[in-house]
């Protein structure tokens, strides 16, 4: 089975309207195919995903090229009292096709539950947005041995209810905690464990197309000099990055490792 790699980066909470143009254009120029959707036939699937204020005006910078763009949270709701908060529908308005779901920092900062992701997964795949699910243990869980075990239930609990229909829209994340923003990065093939594992519970969640075409991406101090070891790992099917996606250098690095 032959997984189309997805080299995704994660804003967070960088990057005003301006300056998230700014990087953009720096990706695209740096990019070997410029951008160009002719020249590079979708051989590797590129996503940014800027904060909310930034979307439209990088949609506008994306449109015509081989990059998508995303969101990093979603509503569950389609409207109503929920200050703060922006809705699916909202986010297909400002034309992304992408959003991130249970990243573990709205985890850890925000409250964010198996049942909340869950919820927000739905919505987003109401929607016909390709809901980029994020799972991974802490530290803590890593040493008490208990890291497939947090893995299953985020997953189960985050994917539940979901047909196998639903799945060919749900790309899920490994990103072992510990790892994010830490320069810590997984070995190669602590990464390949837990990718495999993961896939071995979507084929028991949903059947073995399923576990075959879904896209497990790995997250957590990916770059340029990292990044080629991981994704020759054969359950290792891309990159969600953070800090490296705020250089255009390195996130194209990156990109160019996955080619
Ligand atoms: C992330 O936030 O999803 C992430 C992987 O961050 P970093 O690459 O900075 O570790």
């Amino acid at each position: 089975m032959v997984r189309r790699k997805l080299i995704a980066g994660n804003w967070k909470m960088n990057k005003n309207a301006a300056e998230g143009v700014a990087l953009f254009n720096d990706i695209k120029a740096a990019l070997p195919c410029a951008g160009n959707p002719e020249v590079c036939k979708g051989k590797v699937e590129i996503l940014v995903c800027p904060p909310f204020t930034t979307l439209a005006s990088v949609v506008a910078a994306a449109k015509g090229t081989c990059v998508n763009v995303g969101a990093q949270n979603v509503h569950w709701a389609a409207n109503g009292a929920f200050t703060g908060e922006i809705s699916a529908e909202m986010l297909v308005s400002t034309g992304v096709t992408h959003v991130i779901i249970g990243h573990s920092e709205r985890r850890q900062y925000f409250g964010e539950t198996d049942a909340t992701v869950n919820q927000r997964t739905k919505a987003a795949l109401a929607a016909n947005l390709v809901a980029v699910v994020c799972v991974g243990e802490t530290l803590a869980e890593r040493e008490a041995g208990t890291t497939m075990a947090v893995c299953e239930r985020q997953i189960r609990d985050g994917l539940a209810g979901l047909t196998a229909e639903q799945m060919k829209k749900v790309v899920i994340a490994y990103e072992p905690v510990w790892a994010i923003g830490t320069g810590k990065v997984a070995t190669d093939d602590q990464a390949q464990d837990v990718h495999a594992f993961i896939r071995s519970i979507l084929k028991a969640m949903f059947d073995t197309a399923t576990a075959d075409a879904t896209r497990i991406l790995y997250g957590g101090s990916m770059k340029p000099d990292n990044a080629a070891g991981l994704l020759a790992k054969p359950d290792i099917d891309g990159g969600l990055i953070g800090g490296a996606s705020l250089k255009a250098g390195d996130f194209v690095a990156i990109v160019k490792a996955a080619l």
